[in-house]
């Protein structure tokens, strides 16, 4: 067990800015660096030469975790590929930020960036105190971290990935090389293209921020709209109940400010893809912790 008093520094690379921090054991911040706008063009020589810098400026001691997005290797800290980092490919990010940093490569830990979030969201966030819970992140994508039993669970590293739970074969081209994704169809971006599509909110279509606020207050168009957004993610959702009975999903990135609008299209799109009365024993939260939830809990993985 770390004694009270013991700090980690916890670092999250991002697509538009590496986060990075200090906290205690008792979940106090103690400083905050971030690297907006790092030139990943220059490669990941550059960005982990940047990354050490943060690191150093926030006094890494013992260890140092950090959450970076894409496929890895887990047990050996490599970043196998990222699909929006092209040139970050076949990468010893334990090894290299050990080395720039004195370290030992045991003391550097690499997570996934969705899961460092979901146990950033567990230890002081949306999740905290949730024995089981599922953290997605509504963004470009949708992202995905499991917590099980108090823990994180991440299989052989890619569990909790729910993004790619298919809900229309033969639906629109993912990422992913499949078709039909629930990423496809409720995460922020396939939101605001549906939004779009819809000419909705009439004012500015595509905008989410607006089309929640026009749900709210009683625009039956919007809130048609949202219906079966949110239908489509708790379609995504259903799978999930079914194999792991989890209550509790939280939800953060920017498209979480609608969960409220959103909830009555998961709860019905949980209910045709589940069964049972589960679904009326479903929790729906937000996160809370926002852009600082994968640092934090980085830095949470380096306490061990
Ligand atoms: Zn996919």
């Amino acid at each position: 067990m770390s004694s009270a008093n013991e700090v980690r520094v916890g670092i999250d690379v991002g697509g538009s800015a590496i986060k990075a921090g200090r906290i205690g054991a008792d979940g106090a911040i103690q400083a905050e660096q971030n690297w907006e706008a790092p030139h990943f063009e220059r490669g990941p020589s550059h960005v982990l030469d940047g990354i050490a810098e943060l690191a150093r400026g926030l006094h890494v001691e013992r260890a140092l975790g950090i959450g970076v997005p894409g496929l890895l290797d887990r047990a050996r800290g490599f970043l196998i590929e990222s699909p929006n980092l092209p040139s970050f490919k076949a990468l010893d990010v334990k090894g290299e930020l050990a080395k720039r940093l004195g370290l030992e490569p045991a003391r550097v830990h690499v997570e996934n960036d969705a899961n460092a979030a979901a146990v950033g969201e567990q230890w002081l966030g949306g999740a905290r105190g949730e024995r089981d819970a599922l953290v997605l992140t509504l963004g470009t994508g949708i992202g995905g971290g499991l917590i099980l039993d108090g823990k994180l669970f991440a299989g052989e590293g890619m569990a909790g990935e729910v993004g790619h739970v298919v809900i229309d074969p033969g639906g629109r081209d993912c990422g992913c090389g499949r078709k039909g994704c629930v990423e496809q169809y409720a995460s922020a971006t396939a939101a605001r293209r549906r939004a779009l599509e819809a000419g909705l909110p009439r004012e500015a279509p595509g905008d989410l921020k607006l089309l929640a606020e026009r749900a709210r207050t009683g625009g039956a168009q919007e809130r048609a709209l949202l219906f079966a957004i949110g239908r489509d993610l708790g379609r995504g959702l259903g799978p999930v109940l079914c194999l792991l009975d989890i209550r509790c999903f939280v939800f953060g990135g920017g498209f979480s400010a609608a969960l409220d609008v959103l909830e009555p299209g998961i709860r019905a799109g949980i209910e045709e893809r589940s069964y049972g009365d589960r679904q009326h024993h479903v929790r729906l939260q937000r996160a809370t912790l926002g852009p600082k939830a994968g640092w934090i809990g980085a830095a949470k993985l380096a306490f061990g």
